[in-house]
């Protein structure tokens, strides 16, 4: 009889379960494919870390991760326990009185004691706690599930007190059966999906972080604008998302109080999926304002636990506004100067010319010079910037590295691709690759961390293939030797490289003083290229004092610059500007220079300084090689 009511209730909750799940799965087979397994050993190793590990999920919450890796442990743990209970329950075959099963249910145990404290830690976090990324409300469906881990752990743990064949030890059987059966049912509506999703999500995981695939205009690909050309692992992940809200809180625009909200267009995107709205443009899903709010930055898709992957759907989505003409007024001025004169400022080509000249540069050749110096847009064109690269020509010179830069040169049209005008990036990158092509450098240096993000990624995808680094890493690599150690320098805030581990700063530094500096990291060389030892280690050995920002090194503050917005109207926008915001980030250090290492970051941060009027207060900004150039010079 027990076998039979249990056979009958393992059918109905199973097959709740797998009718919601096949729902899901439709969704998933019905969406254009992009599922990708391409560099399998670096997903081996993520999967290894991010959810065996739990690495990705303990980095920004240590304690609540904790809490939730010891759920999730005691899961895997629990398995074999679970199944080898049903087959029993069921009748199919018993082996829960095997000598190995006993050893494993007292293994158990600790793994029950650790699953309940963290799981009362990650309820009374959820109900009394609440913090703001995960929502207004308490949702009544995390304690639901909450219990329910709880309930589990507790009937396991009673199965030591309880005898088998009593009454209280069968009680105590079926509750703990029908709660995992209820749970299963739960599972697929719910956010705990994630449990059965993320392992595949974080897997298929592109390996480029903002991975934005080139539109194939020979079959017509014309970016994403209704829900049904979402691709496969977009709708995978908006079933995957666990409303952690990391992404939310980690979202520069969100902190600035604008509408865009990385969470929610996930959550958007769910809901459009599961009420079939297939025709519906994504503009109407997730509103025309907020896709145009993203900078680009990648904090989103960075912090995500479960490996959703956001900028794809924005770009995405911006890609089908743009092949519809619906750009916003400001970038179809951008666009027309890209499209006329090749760069963002639609400034003379004669004046890139003249730089050229007047820093008395050589035009690159593979068989006398060693490094291709890429000028980018700024560096062409904006006479600040010019400065910076003045003092790293100086710092080549010097040292006598052989360097040369392109006749001509377009804009690496960064921001093109990343506002969704797929057509102008390709244009643009089709022409620098040839001409790349045509002198042959085998390394090429830049002062601009979006040059290197695009020529040294982006490019990749037309079959263009060439080591790209930034000067930060370059000179740091470079200058090695010239700053003998010597001695101590106590108050360094930080201690992150080779040259620094000592603690030690230059003979160079102590001669002419040190200076207490803040560093803001660029999101394309922090967190999309991962370089934040090296500019540290410059500051460090040419005498600085580096009082860190809050949101540094990997996961910075965005300037607001990217993604197109260096052009955008943010008067206009609801909320502070977001360069506003980071600007106070930097001023609270209590530094009075501010050091930079990205021509836009610097170009924001020195508008915000500007706007802030006297509550500013005094501020430098330098770039690094000015930093770095001007302390050789006055040793
Ligand atoms: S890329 Fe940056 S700005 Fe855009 S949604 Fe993600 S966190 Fe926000
Ligand atoms: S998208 Fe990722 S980071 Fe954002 S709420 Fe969902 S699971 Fe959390």
């Amino acid at each position: 009889m027990t076998t039979l009511i249990l056979w009958l209730l393992v059918l109905a909750f199973a097959g709740a379960f797998a009718a919601q799940v096949a729902t899901r799965v439709r969704l998933i087979a019905a969406a254009p494919n992009n599922f990708s397994i391409e560099n399998l050993p670096f997903r081996i190793k993520r999967f290894v870390f991010d959810v065996l590990l739990q690495r990705q999920t303990i980095k920004e919450r240590p304690v609540a991760g904790i809490a939730h890796a010891l759920v999730f442990w005691g899961f895997v743990a629990f398995a074999l326990y679970t199944t080898v209970e049903f087959l029993s329950g069921l009748g199919i075959v018993d082996l829960t009185h095997t000598r190995w099963f006993e050893a494993y249910r007292l293994a158990l145990a600790p793994f029950a004691t650790a699953v309940f404290v963290g799981i009362v830690y990650l309820l009374i976090r959820r109900v009394f706690v609440r913090p703001v990324a995960l929502g207004a409300t308490v949702s009544i469906e995390s304690i639901v599930i909450a219990l329910f881990i709880a309930t589990l752990m507790v009937t396991y743990l009673l199965t030591f007190r309880l005898a088998e064949g009593t009454l209280a030890g069968r009680i105590n059987w079926w509750a703990h059966l029908l709660v995992i059966l209820a749970f299963l049912a739960l599972i697929p509506a719910s956010k705990h999906f994630h449990l059965v999703l993320s392992p595949i999500t974080v897997f298929l995981k592109s390996p480029v972080l903002g991975n934005l695939p080139n539109l194939d205009f020979e079959k017509e690909e014309v970016g994403l604008e209704t829900v049904k050309d979402l691709k496969s692992k977009m709708v995978l992940d908006a079933f995957t998302c666990v409303e952690c809200g990391r992404c939310q809180v980690n979202c520069p625009a969100w902190g600035a109080g604008k509408e865009l909200n990385p969470k929610a267009i996930i959550l958007q995107t769910q809901d459009a999926l599961l009420a079939g709205e297939r025709d519906n443009k994504l503009v109407d899903v997730y509103s025309e304002k907020v896709l145009w709010q993203c900078t680009t930055c990648g904090a989103c898709e960075n912090q995500c636990p479960v490996g959703i992957e956001h900028l794809p759907i924005l770009i995405g989505s911006r890609r089908g506004l743009v092949s519809n003409g619906e750009a916003p007024e400001y970038l179809g001025a951008m666009y027309n100067h890209l499209e006329r004169r090749s760069n963002i400022w639609g400034l003379s080509y004669d004046q890139r010319q003249k730089f050229v000249t007047s820093a008395q540069l050589e035009i690159f050749d593979p068989r006398t010079h060693d490094v291709l110096v890429w000028l980018g847009c700024a560096g062409a064109f904006e006479a600040d910037f010019q400065k910076s690269l003045r003092s790293m020509f100086e710092i080549l010179r010097a040292r006598g590295v052989k360097f040369g830069v392109l006749s001509k040169e377009k804009c690496n049209g960064d921001p093109a691709k990343r506002t969704g005008n797929e057509y102008m990036f390709q244009e643009l990158a089709n022409a620098n690759i040839e001409d790349l092509r045509a002198a042959g450098p085998k390394k090429i240096l830049t002062s601009c961390p979006h040059c290197v993000k695009t020529i040294g990624d982006d490019y990749r995808r037309f079959g263009y293939e060439v080591e790209i680094v930034h000067s930060a890493v370059f000179i740091e690599e470079l200058l090695r030797e010239v700053a003998p150690v010597g001695s101590t320098a106590s108050g360094s805030a930080t201690a992150s490289g080779s040259a620094t581990a000592s603690g030690s700063a230059t003979a160079l530094a102590e001669r002419s003083g040190r200076d207490t500096v803040t560093y803001h990291d660029p999101c394309y060389l922090g967190r999309y290229g991962g370089k934040v030892d090296e500019p540290r280690n410059l500051l460090e050995r040419f005498g600085a004092t580096i009082k860190e920002p809050e949101r540094n090194r990997e996961n910075p503050y965005c300037c607001g610059a990217g993604g197109g917005l260096l052009f955008a109207d943010k008067e206009e926008e609801p909320g502070s500007r977001i360069s506003d915001v980071r600007f106070k980030q930097l001023q609270a250090t209590g530094a009075t220079t501010v050091v930079t290492a990205c021509p836009f970051c610097s170009i924001m941060l020195k508008g915000a300084h500007a706007s802030a009027g006297a509550e500013g207060g005094e501020m430098q900004f330098v770039d690094l090689m000015t930093y770095v150039n001007g302390r050789l010079q006055k040793s």
